[in-house]
């Protein structure tokens, strides 16, 4: 069943407010537990779930952001195109960098907050771009009709006999 998008929470919960680990020295260690449901990462990127423990490190450079992920989200199977509930694990590593210096991907705010939803949005749509299957024996689509052959044989499966079927076909009939 999918959900309206109303029932997505917004991805304000994705900022963490870091000004006291800015404050304190290079070593400082703080763990951060996300535990969201129903997400809008980005106007692209909704998740079913998002969960996980990350561990921040105050750094010279900034914060160290490191730790697994563990996301939901609907996709398509790659053969079938039946919608499947895929789980993926993001290994987190990444430099939030304080103060900002020019070629930084990411960063913390001057107000101290280190938004993870750019991070979370980027490593789920590499995510997205592996392809996934319903099953791993998934039999896809018939090329001729397009029916989705997990649910059964479709009607081109007859009028295709095998070569050696025919043979066989042949010769029982020239026996009647
Ligand atoms: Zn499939
Ligand atoms: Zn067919």
């Amino acid at each position: 069943m999918k959900q309206h998008t109303n029932g997505y929470v917004g991805n304000r919960v994705l900022k963490l407010n870091v000004g006291f680990l800015l404050a304190s020295g290079s070593g400082h260690i703080k763990d951060t537990t996300l535990d969201i449901p129903k997400i809008r990462v980005a106007e692209d990127v909704d998740l079913d779930y998002i969960k996980g423990t990350l561990r921040l490190t105050r750094i010279k450079e900034g914060i160290l952001v490191q730790g697994k992920l563990n996301a939901g989200f609907e996709s398509e199977c790659y053969r079938c195109l039946d919608p499947i509930e895929r789980e993926v694990t993001l290994q987190i590593e990444e430099l939030f960098a304080y103060p900002v210096p020019r070629d930084s991907e990411f960063s913390v705010g001057e107000d101290g907050i280190l938004d993870l939803a750019p991070l979370v949005r980027s490593e789920i749509l590499i995510e997205e771009e592996h392809s996934a299957l319903c099953q791993p024996d998934c039999r896809g689509l018939c090329p001729e009709c397009g029916e989705n052959l997990n649910r059964g044989a479709c009607a081109c499966a007859d009028e295709a006999i095998d070569p050696r079927l025919a043979k066989l076909k042949a010769l029982r009939d020239q026996m009647r």
